[in-house]
C-alpha cells in the first residue's frame, strides 16, 4: 500500500464521514473524557477501536510494541507519560492491556537472535524476560505455538504488575476508583479472553448482565 492510499482514505474520511459525525467531532473538540485507557501492541492489525466498538473520544490508546509496560521508574518516557494523563488528569476508571495472538515481538522474546541488532527492540524486550521465565516454568516446550500463547498470557499479567508501580496507579488503585484488566486478543478468530484473578485463568469474555450493564459508569 502506498500512501496515495492513505490521502484516498483521508480525502474520503472529510467528504463523506466526517460531515455523518460532525457533532460528535465538534464536541470532541472542546475536551475529551475517555472511558478507559487502553494499552496494546502497535501491531498493525489490532484496531482498539472496531474491536471494542468504541467512538473516537472513547478510548484513550497506549501503542507500544509488546504492550509493555516498564515498572516505575524504569524508562520514564511515553508510556509512562501516558499513563500518568490518563491516570492523573483525565481520571479514566479503568485500564485494560491487550496482549494478542501472534505477536512478532514475543517471537522475538522466544527467539532474540535476529533482533540482537536492534538495540532499542533488545532493550525493550528485557521486560518481557520475567513474563518468559514465568511461561517456561509453567510449560513443558519452551517453543511452539502453546508456549507463545502461554507467554502472550502471561506477559499481560507482569506488564499488569508493572502498571500497578507507578505512582498514581497506586494511588488510584488504593482509593478503590480504577480497575484494571488483562486481555488477549485472538486476532483470527476475534475472541477476547481476561485474566480472572479467581481462577488465575485467561477466561472468554461474557456479555455483562444487563444489571451490570446499567450499573456502569456512562
Ligand atoms: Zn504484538
Amino acid at each position: 500500500m502506498s500512501v496515495d492510499r492513505i490521502l484516498k482514505g483521508l480525502f474520503r474520511f472529510q467528504k463523506r464521514v466526517y460531515p455523518k459525525h460532525r457533532d460528535l467531532f465538534q464536541k470532541l473538540a472542546l475536551g475529551q473524557r475517555p472511558q478507559a485507557l487502553f494499552i496494546t501492541c502497535a501491531d498493525s492489525r489490532i484496531d482498539p477501536c472496531m474491536l471494542t466498538q468504541t467512538k473516537p473520544g472513547e478510548l484513550f490508546i497506549c501503542r507500544i510494541v509488546g504492550n509493555i509496560v516498564p515498572p516505575y521508574p524504569d524508562a520514564i518516557g511515553g508510556v509512562s507519560a501516558t499513563i500518568e494523563y490518563a491516570v492523573g488528569v483525565l481520571g479514566v476508571p479503568d485500564v485494560i492491556v491487550c496482549g494478542h495472538t501472534d505477536c512478532g515481538v514475543l517471537k522475538g522474546v522466544m527467539n532474540p537472535e535476529p533482533l540482537e541488532p536492534l538495540t532499542s527492540v533488545s532493550a525493550w524486550l528485557s521486560y518481557a524476560q520475567p513474563a518468559r521465565k514465568a511461561a517456561a516454568s509453567q510449560e513443558p516446550t519452551h517453543s511452539g505455538p502453546e508456549f507463545l500463547l502461554a507467554l502472550t498470557e502471561r506477559n499481560v499479567i507482569e506488564q499488569l504488575g508493572n502498571l500497578r508501580t507507578h505512582p498514581l496507579v497506586a494511588a488510584r488503585l488504593a482509593q478503590g476508583d480504577l480497575q484494571l484488566h488483562g486481555w488477549v486478543y485472538d486476532l483470527g478468530e476475534g475472541l477476547v479472553t481476561a485474566y480472572d484473578n479467581d481462577q488465575q485463568a485467561f477466561v472468554p469474555l461474557e456479555r455483562p448482565e444487563p444489571t451490570l450493564r446499567a450499573g456502569r459508569r456512562s
